[in-house]
């Protein structure tokens, strides 16, 4: 992967019935279709519920638009109840897969251990894992915001990493789903300081709110390979917006 080009991804999160998927997969193939030529200078990654990936994987056939899943197991198959392989969701048409996300580690308890894990069962199923590293509000408060990033991708990137398998999403907690965002210079000093720790030309998004009206700043940063995006991609006209913020 090339790392001059951004990552556009969406993570729907838990939301979405058939319908209002396969109106969000429409608008976003309209756009793509209806801008031959003229596509955002990035790459696009949706991510919806394991329920939609089979509607959605029709609707965006084509476009251009690649299709992701939100979390996995880290086993190819077996007794787990409630879970889904890396090698279902490759078998449903995705390229990624969101791993570490907060809301699975905080929510979930997931630790770096499952999180790596669960990056090599990806590998395995030949998906490009999405690592997503974070602090909370009162690490950052603390001045451990560096510390708890750095620790989380020691713990968590399995060897055998590489920029074609690998993207790293810096999400400070406290700005997901929170309309609040990192500074350009927190962002940025953030960015930097991952890039020492994962193999050269791997992509790092950043994630947090990103929206229409602060994406072009954001992407602006030459530290800044893409924006992971959770509550702006459930609107096509949004998504596309940050999309096309790229360039
Ligand atoms: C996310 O879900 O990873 C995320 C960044 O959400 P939001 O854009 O809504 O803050």
């Amino acid at each position: 992967m090339a790392i001059g080009t951004k990552l556009i991804a969406g993570n729907w999160k838990m939301n979405g019935l058939r319908e209002d998927g396969a109106a969000l997969a429409r608008g976003l193939a309209q756009r793509a279709i209806a801008a031959q030529g003229g596509m955002p200078a990035c790459e696009l990654l949706v991510c919806p519920p394991a329920s939609l990936l089979a509607i959605m994987g029709g609707l965006l056939a084509g476009t251009g638009i690649a299709l992701g899943g939100q979390d996995c197991h880290a086993a190819p198959k077996g007794a787990h109840t409630g879970d889904i392989s890396p090698e279902m969701l490759a078998d449903a048409g995705c390229s990624h897969v969101i791993l570490g996300h907060s809301e699975r580690r905080h929510g979930h308890g997931e630790s770096d251990a499952v999180v790596r894990e669960k990056i090599l069962g990806a590998w395995r199923a030949g998906l490009v894992a999405i690592l997503c590293v974070g602090e909370t509000q009162s690490q950052r408060q603390a001045g451990r915001a560096t510390d708890i990033v750095s620790a989380q991708l020691a713990g968590s990137v399995p060897n055998g990493a590489t920029s074609d398998n690998l993207v790293v999403a810096y999400e400070p907690v406290w700005a997901i789903g929170t309309g609040l965002t990192a500074t350009l210079e927190d962002i940025a000093a953030m960015h930097t300081t991952v890039r020492t720790s994962i193999p050269a030309g791997t992509r790092i998004l950043y994630g947090g709110s990103v929206n229409p009206q602060n994406a072009a700043a954001i992407l602006g940063l030459a530290e800044v390979n893409g924006a992971l995006v959770g509550g702006a991609s459930l609107d096509a006209d949004s998504f596309w917006t940050i999309a096309r913020c790229c360039g």
